[in-house]
C-alpha cells in the first residue's frame, strides 16, 4: 500500500476519530435514536419548541418504550437491560434532536425507574417498571424544593406517621414530567430522616401545576407538585434507605447520561455552523475562509471530540463498575460547560440568524442553561471535585 493512501484523515464530522471505538453494535444502537428522532422530532421540535409544549407526549413515550430506551440500562421487569455505553449514545442522539426530548427519557428511565428499581420493594418493581419501561406509564421525580435546591438536606416536604398510614406534605419545584405523570418518586422528611416514596399521581390531595413562562426546555414538561396531605399505604415508602444516599444514587445515574447528552445539542450546533460557515459568503469569501471563523470551529471540533473522549471513557469504566460519583462530576462539569460554549460559538458564526429558530442553535444553547443548572450546578461539581481533590468539603 503507499504512504499517500494509507494515509489517515480527519473526519469533520467525528473530528477526535471517536466512531472507530465504538463497536458494530453500539453503531447500530446509535443510529436506531439517529432514526428515530429524523422522523419523529426534528420536523417538529421548532414548533414544539417556539409553542413551549411537547404535544402527545404519552404516545411519544411508547414510541420511545417500544425502542426500548426507558430504562434502558437497566435489568429485568421488561427493560432492555442495555450497556452504559449504549445509554450514553442514546443520550447523545435524543438531546443532538433536544434537550427536551433527553430530559423526558432521563427523569423516566434515570431518576423515576432507576430509583424503583434500586430501592423499591419487589411490589413497587413489578406493579410500575413493566409499565413504565413500556412507555404506558411515566414517572416524575421530585427532590428540589421552592427553598431547597443545591441544599437538598434543608428540604421541608414532610412524611408523618398517621396509625399504619403515611401523610405527605409540602411541595417541590421544577419537577421534570410533572403534569403527565402517573407516579412520582417523592423525597421527604419522616422521623428517621429523608425517605423515599412511590406516590401515584391519582392520589387525593396531588396535583402538579404546570410551570409556564420558560425560556429554556420548552419543549419539556415542567411541574410543582403540590402535597396536600397526601395519604399513602405503609408500604408506599422505599423499605431500606434513608438519608440523601437515596436521591443521590439516582441523580448520579441521571447525571451520567447527561454527560454523554449535552453533546448532542453541542454536536447539532457544531455541524450547523460548520455548514453555514461554508456557504455564507461575506468580503467575497465563505465566512469559514476567515481565520476568526477557523479558530471558532477549531475550538469546537476539540471541546467535542475530546468530550465525546471523556464519555466514552466513562461509560467504559461504568460498564465495568469502576466509575465514581466524582467522575461523573469531572463529565458533567466539563461536558455541559464545553457543549454550552460550543454552542454560544455557533450563535456567533450564524450571525443575526444565530437568534431565529429557522436555526436550532440558539434553542439549543438556551437548553444548556438549565442544563448547566439541573443535576447539580456547574458550582455543586465544582466543589465536589474540589473537595476530592484537597479532602476539604468547601460546601458551606
Ligand atoms: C428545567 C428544569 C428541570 C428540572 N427538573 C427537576 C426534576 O425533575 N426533579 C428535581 O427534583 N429537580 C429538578 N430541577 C431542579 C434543579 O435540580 C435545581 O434547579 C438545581 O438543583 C439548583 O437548585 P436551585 O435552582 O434551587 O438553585 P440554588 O441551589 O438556589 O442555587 C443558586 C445558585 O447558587 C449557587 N450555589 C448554591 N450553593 C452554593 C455554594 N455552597 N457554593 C457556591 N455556589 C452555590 C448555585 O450553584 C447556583 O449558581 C430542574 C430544574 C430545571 C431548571
Amino acid at each position: 500500500m503507499s504512504t499517500a493512501s494509507a494515509r489517515a484523515h480527519l473526519d469533520p464530522h467525528d473530528p477526535a476519530g471517536v466512531d472507530a471505538l465504538l463497536s458494530e453494535e453500539e453503531l447500530a444502537v446509535r443510529q436506531t435514536v439517529r432514526d428515530f428522532c429524523v422522523d419523529r422530532i426534528l420536523p417538529h421540535i421548532a414548533d414544539w419548541y417556539e409553542a413551549g409544549e411537547l404535544p402527545g407526549a404519552r404516545e411519544l413515550a411508547r414510541e420511545l418504550g417500544k425502542i426500548g430506551l426507558l430504562g434502558m440500562h437497566l435489568r429485568g421487569y421488561g427493560c432492555a437491560g442495555m450497556s452504559a455505553v449504549d445509554y450514553g449514545l442514546a443520550c447523545l442522539e435524543l438531546e443532538a434532536a433536544d434537550s427536551g426530548l433527553r430530559s423526558l427519557v432521563s427523569v423516566q428511565g434515570s431518576l423515576a425507574m432507576f430509583a424503583i428499581w434500586r430501592w423499591g420493594s419487589e411490589s413497587h418493581k413489578t406493579e410500575w417498571l413493566p409499565r413504565m419501561a413500556a412507555g404506558e406509564a411515566i414517572g416524575c421525580f421530585g427532590l428540589t424544593e421552592p427553598d431547597s435546591g443545591s441544599d437538598p438536606a434543608s428540604m421541608r416536604t414532610s412524611a408523618r406517621r398517621d396509625g399504619p398510614d403515611w401523610v405527605l406534605s409540602g411541595r417541590k419545584m421544577w419537577i421534570t414530567n410533572g403534569t403527565i405523570s402517573d407516579v412520582a418518586v417523592v423525597w421527604a422528611r419522616a422521623d428517621d430522616g429523608i425517605r423515599g416514596f412511590v406516590v401515584p399521581t391519582s392520589t387525593a390531595g396531588f396535583s402538579a401545576p404546570e410551570i409556564k413562562h420558560k425560556g429554556s426546555l420548552r419543549a419539556s414538561v415542567t411541574a410543582e407538585l403540590v402535597l396536600d396531605e397526601v395519604r399513602l399505604p405503609q408500604d408506599a415508602a422505599f423499605p431500606e434507605v434513608r438519608g440523601l444516599r437515596g436521591p443521590l444514587s439516582c441523580l448520579n445515574e441521571a447525571r451520567y447520561g447527561i454527560l454523554w447528552g449535552a453533546l448532542g445539542a453541542a454536536r447539532t450546533c457544531y455541524e450547523t455552523a460548520l455548514s453555514y460557515a461554508q456557504s455564507r459568503t461575506q468580503f467575497g469569501s465563505p465566512i469559514g475562509a476567515f481565520q476568526l471563523t477557523q479558530e471558532k470551529l477549531a475550538n469546537m471540533a476539540v471541546e467535542l471530540g475530546k468530550g465525546q473522549l471523556v464519555a466514552l471513557h466513562f461509560g467504559r469504566l461504568k460498564d465495568q463498575g469502576k466509575l465514581a460519583p466524582e467522575h461523573v462530576s469531572f463529565g458533567k462539569l466539563n461536558n455541559v460547560r464545553e457543549a454550552l460554549e460550543i454552542c454560544r460559538s455557533a450563535r456567533t458564526v450564524l450571525g443575526g440568524n444565530g437568534i431565529s429558530y429557522e436555526f436550532p442553535v440558539m434553542r439549543h444553547m438556551a437548553n444548556l442553561e438549565s442544563v448547566l443548572t439541573y443535576e447539580g450546578t456547574t458550582e455543586m461539581h465544582t466543589l465536589v471535585l474540589g473537595q476530592a481533590l484537597t479532602g476539604h468539603a468547601a460546601f458551606r
